[in-house]
């Protein structure tokens, strides 16, 4: 199924995608979509349920896929392409960094934040988790997995690399952090290394990758955090980009106030961002 939340004159709703389409509202039914919410059986009411019987939404203001996130892994140079592209060597292991800020919606604004003049696009594959994981092999690591989702792990690359430190710095502004428009659950994924993924800036294609070429896998990145930190339901890993962000072009190119960003993951949707400038 695929999940969304979405918000209406009336609050937030939590819906689901019909086979046509259409959002229709699961209120009445779960009370929202949570950490709680996607584990422990929390989605069991909605067994049965016909979606095409379910009254319609007609908004499209996505919120986060969740209420409650409060954790976003990232794995950075994860994908071969990409490291070819920043000039620099396969990594031995995952490489973990945070991103603190709120998630927002799919289609929420970027704002640039104060001073910022390299602020990058990076489209990525995201990993909801919907069951505890500690210490889980590369072989069970996928029966962790809630779902999937589409993410733009929005970077400034200045505040991220030029000014010491962790990269969280550079990750983490406020509305850094879109996550969505939907949770599609894990069965409708059989395979997450076989999903195309791209990314455009005012209708030009900037990114395009398939998630075949990651350095880890998705299971193996499960297994190797696992290790470290025990993952929880609501927990949110976004696992690395293509090639084509803009800190590899050359010359460099980054977002200006007035941009319009589109990405999308096959089979879990799309997301389009304005790129505004500061204000105080
Ligand atoms: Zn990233």
């Amino acid at each position: 199924m695929k999940f969304c939340r979405v918000r209406t004159a009336d609050g937030i709703v939590p819906a689901a995608v019909a086979a046509d389409g259409t959002l229709r509202s699961l209120a009445g039914h779960i009370a929202d979509l949570s950490s709680h919410s996607i584990a422990y059986g929390g989605l069991a009411p909605l067994d049965g349920l016909v979606l095409s019987d379910l009254p319609e939404v007609t908004d499209r203001d996505y919120a986060p896929i969740l209420s409650d996130i409060r954790r976003i892994f990232c794995i950075g140079l994860n994908y071969s392409d990409h490291a070819a592209e920043a000039g620099m060597a396969l990594p031995d292991f995952p490489i973990l960094f945070m991103k603190v800020c709120p998630a927002t919606g799919a289609n929420d604004p970027i704002i640039l934040p104060k001073g910022s003049e390299k602020t990058d696009w990076e489209v990525e594959l995201g990993v909801v988790i919907g069951a505890r994981a500690q210490h889980v092999s590369v072989e069970t690591a996928l029966n962790h997995v809630a779902g999937y989702c589409v993410i733009n792990d929005v970077s400034e690359r200045a505040f991220q690399i030029e000014r010491g430190g962790q990269w969280v710095k550079g990750k983490s502004c406020d509305s850094f952090g879109p996550v969505g428009p939907w949770l599609v659950s894990a069965d409708e994924v059989p395979d997450p290394q076989a999903l195309d993924m791209f990314l455009d800036v005012n209708g030009e294609r900037r990114q395009t990758g398939n998630t075949s070429t990651m350095v880890f896998s998705v299971a193996e990145i499960i297994s190797h955090l696992s290790e470290y930190i025990t993952l929880e339901p609501g927990d949110v890993i976004s696992t690395g980009t293509p090639p084509g962000v803009g800190m590899g072009m050359k010359p460099q190119q980054f977002l200006r106030a007035g941009d319009t960003v589109r990405l999308g993951v096959s089979g879990l949707g799309e997301q389009t961002q304005a790129v505004r400038a500061w204000e105080t």
